[in-house]
């Protein structure tokens, strides 16, 4: 059969076609009134798909320039620093904690793992200045508990909590200001069905007072800068103009998705990659394969590589039979796993089709025989279960 590209890696995710055209057709310069009025408006915007009253910063950047800025901004060398890590993005916090001369105090937990609220309470002290985690690890799978670190983390009057929410958010429900998360961050090329280029973050009260005396060093990424230009309807240097017109198309889309709510649009976005994981962990576990991950977020599902079987031969076969792109494990996890995510731009048809894909995967990487149609009956399961229970929450418009 012919061969569709599709995209089932946790970022970059598949482009929203509106995007895709609001960006092709995109010419304004950004000192001009038209692109202040789309600046002003995306980053109000912004404030809803976030959830949250902070003010949030669109930066040209990947999304590991807004966690260096995380770091830059709010600490001072020598600052004590807890990092929270058990997965390839963890390591990278605890990398940019050190690159900036803090003391790092660190909880590392195996992959595949989390932390228990045990350990952070037993290793977080009043001198602590920042608690930096991810909201779910996109190299294993797992969702960590950002509510409960949270409230460990507020009995403090002076720790702050950075999250890494860069496959989180869109995939995961956040009180961001509820549960006091100073800073929480997210990149384009995830939830927001466009391409890399975006780093973005909201923060609090609390981190902004931070910054007036912290002394690490910052030019580009330097948050007060970003925001007071922000509040004139700018950026500090030239923006990413055409990328700024294909979020506006893709929050628009959001909206619609929420009835001409926003909100109301992300939770849906939000529950539809909930019910596209749960859907595809059925398939998985269906098939006799292992969950990588101890407790697994909606973001990605990583799943264990057969005994035996390196899964890059399953990334490769997926790619060279379906085009379709699943990702490899990261680092030392390389060969051991795969991962399918579930962030943004997924439907139905894309989940049963992985699913069944899945299955020929098996089928060619293993002498074992599959019996077909096992991962799609027990995904079919699950969606006609969701869809009983709540009708309309199963059927998110294009
Ligand atoms: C994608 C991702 C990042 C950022 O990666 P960039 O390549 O810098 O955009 C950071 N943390 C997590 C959890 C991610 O999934």
């Amino acid at each position: 059969m012919l061969l569709k590209n599709r995209l089932f890696t946790p970022g970059p995710t598949p482009l929203l076609p509106a995007a895709q055209t609001a960006m092709a057709a995109f010419t304004a310069h950004h000192r001009t009134a038209d692109f202040k009025v789309l600046y002003t408006r995306v980053l109000a915007d912004m404030k809803d798909f976030i959830g949250t009253a902070n003010d949030v910063l669109v930066i040209a950047s990947s999304g590991t320039g807004v966690m260096e800025g995380s770091i830059s901004n709010l600490t001072s060398p020598g600052d004590r620093v807890l990092v929270l890590t058990a997965g390839k993005f963890g390591e990278r916090w605890r990398d940019l904690a050190k690159a900036y001369g803090c003391n790092v105090d660190l909880i590392e937990k195996p992959y595949g793992e989390t932390f228990t609220l045990d350990e952070v309470r037993a290793k977080l002290t009043p001198e602590t200045r920042a608690v930096y985690v991810q909201a779910t690890e996109s190299s294993t799978g797992v969702r960590h508990d950002v509510k409960g670190i949270a409230k460990l983390v507020r009995a403090n009057a002076d720790t702050l909590l950075i999250v890494d929410a860069i496959t989180g958010l869109g995939t995961t429900h956040f009180d961001v200001d509820g549960w006091g998360i100073d800073v929480i961050i997210g990149g384009s090329q995830k939830a927001l069905m466009i391409p890399p280029g975006l780093a973005y973050c909201a923060i609090s009260e609390r981190a902004w007072k931070r910054m007036e005396t912290t002394k690490n060093p910052r030019y580009y990424f330097d948050f007060r800068k970003e925001r007071k230009a922000a509040a004139k309807g700018e950026s500090a240097f030239t923006p990413a103009t055409s990328l700024f017109a294909a979020l506006g198309a893709a929050l628009d889309f959001i909206r619609q998705m929420g009835n001409g709510d926003l909100v109301m649009g992300r939770k849906a976005l939000i529950d539809n990659a909930e019910l596209a994981a749960e859907m595809t962990r059925a398939g998985v576990k269906a098939l006799g394969l292992k969950l990588y991950a101890s407790s697994p977020g909606a973001a990605l599902t990583a799943v264990s590589a057969p005994a035996g079987i390196d899964s890059g031969k399953i990334v490769k076969e997926f790619r060279e039979s379906f085009s379709a792109v699943v990702a490899n494990g990261q680092g030392d996890m390389k060969g051991k796993l795969f991962r399918i995510a579930h962030i943004g731009y997924y439907d139905f048809l894309d989940t049963i089709g992985i699913l069944a894909a899945l299955e020929h995967v098996l089928a060619s990487v293993t002498d074992k025989p599959v019996e077909y149609g096992v991962a799609v009956r027990a995904a079919q399961e699950v969606y006609a279960h969701a869809r009983s229970a709540e009708p309309t929450a199963v059927a998110a418009r294009n």
